[in-house]
């Protein structure tokens, strides 16, 4: 899709997969608020069975509606009429040496899409995708190359949080952090994203705190200002800088030739926060693309006036893409530097490298060649990993 053609308002015109059935409505794909019109329209029950059905969903995380007990038989019946329960299957199921495990979620049509579990001390943080593909083309990523196929429905959000939610039992985990930080750009999707949050942050839903939840953007600026004024709807904002000067960073990430970094920084100064919050600046350290001394000295200048952090991100994936990761001392080089003018500065290396980990590598490496699929039952993890790194070639 070319950048001309981002929509940065809506994108009601954009293909949102349906049911696969054509028929039933995805029962995941509906806020609280719609789900109570569509049952008292629908359905023609009042507003609070809808209530107990989300409750029954997100809470008890039951798995039939003949397990929703204080539902009659009509309910039941009208529920089964209406509602598509599917979620997304599992297709390929990653497990690292460091404990990430990686997802291949098959969405409506066949697509692929990846989730990612990551431990990290004290917590483990959810991945998710929201597009099949991605439009922003960034040169240092995977999914960039694929293009935008589609974006995903709300359902197809929520399923993968589902279905990591129900694997999760098999390893006697769970997450407690999302973020939107996997295949697609999650503002590109405005609308079916919001939803997904509205679902994660309703306290009969998934009851996940706005500080547990980011969205990562690629800096789409009238989409960062107007989910800044959404009242209903709230979450942690992390930014993929990635460069100190619009001409590396358009070279780097083509969505900056649209909003360059003077727009992108004033949007974020503009930015409404709480008076504890702060947005991270993600920087992707490119060896010799990113990473010079004149980068490190106008960095803290440009985020003078910005209540900002910075993750220091050393690219260190062998996917084919023609960078280098930086030298070895220069992220602790750039967080010291960074501490010492009174940014705060951390350094996140890359989980799963021996899975494919850097988004958007497993669904291109299994187009290339067909992945081993797991048996998502499964609780032993150790060899399924080791038959699904055997079928994977480094790039
Ligand atoms: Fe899209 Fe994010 Fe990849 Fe950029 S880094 S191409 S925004 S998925």
């Amino acid at each position: 899709m070319p950048l001309e053609v981002l929509p940065t308002e809506s994108h009601e015109s954009q293909p949102v997969a349906t049911s696969v059935d054509g028929a039933l409505t995805p029962i995941w794909g509906l806020t609280l608020p719609k789900l109570r019109k569509f049952i008292e329209e629908k359905v023609g029950e009042r507003p609070y069975r809808a209530t107990q059905v989300f409750q029954w969903l997100y809470r008890q995380r039951v798995s039939s509606v003949a397990e929703m007990s204080n539902l009659g038989r009509d309910m039941k019946d009208a529920i089964i009429n209406n509602f598509s329960f599917d979620i997304p299957k599992i297709h390929t199921r990653l497990i690292s040496q460091d404990g990430t495990r990686k997802y291949l979620f098959e969405v409506d049509g066949g697509d692929l899409v990846e989730s990612v579990m990551i431990k990290q001390p004290n917590r483990m943080t959810l991945c998710v995708s929201s597009q099949v593909g991605c439009a922003l083309g960034c040169k240092f990523c995977k999914t960039g190359t694929m293009g935008l196929k589609r974006h995903l429905g709300t359902h197809e959000i929520i399923g993968q949080v589902m279905g990591v939610i129900k694997d999760a039992e098999n390893f006697n985990d769970m997450f407690t952090n999302i973020v939107f930080m996997g295949m697609g750009e999650p503002l590109h999707n405005y609308d079916n994203v919001t939803d997904a949050l509205r679902i994660l942050r309703d306290p009969e839903g998934l009851n996940m705190s706005a500080r547990k939840i980011t969205i990562s953007s690629a800096g789409l600026a009238p989409a960062l200002e107007r989910f800044g004024k959404e009242t209903d709807v709230d979450a942690s904002l992390a930014i993929s800088l990635n460069a100190t000067t619009n001409e590396i960073r358009s070279k780097v990430m083509p969505i900056n030739n649209r909003y360059p970094l003077e727009v992108l920084l004033q949007t974020l100064k503009n930015y409404p926060l709480g008076k504890r919050e702060q947005i991270t600046m993600e920087y992707v350290m490119l060896g010799g693309v990113n990473d010079t001394p004149e980068d490190l000295k106008r960095l803290p200048k440009l985020l003078h006036g910005l209540k900002a952090k910075v993750n220091l991100i050393p690219y260190n994936f062998n996917n084919g893409l023609g960078f280098e990761s930086p030298h070895k001392d220069l992220p602790q080089k750039w967080q010291g530097e960074l501490n010492k003018q009174g940014i705060i500065a951390t350094i996140r290396w890359s989980k799963g490298q021996d899975i494919s980990a850097a988004c958007g590598q497993l669904v291109t490496d299994s187009k290339r060649k067909p992945l081993a699929r797991t048996n998502p039952e499964a609780a032993e993890a150790a060899p399924i990993k080791t038959a699904v790194l055997n079928s994977l070639q480094p790039n």
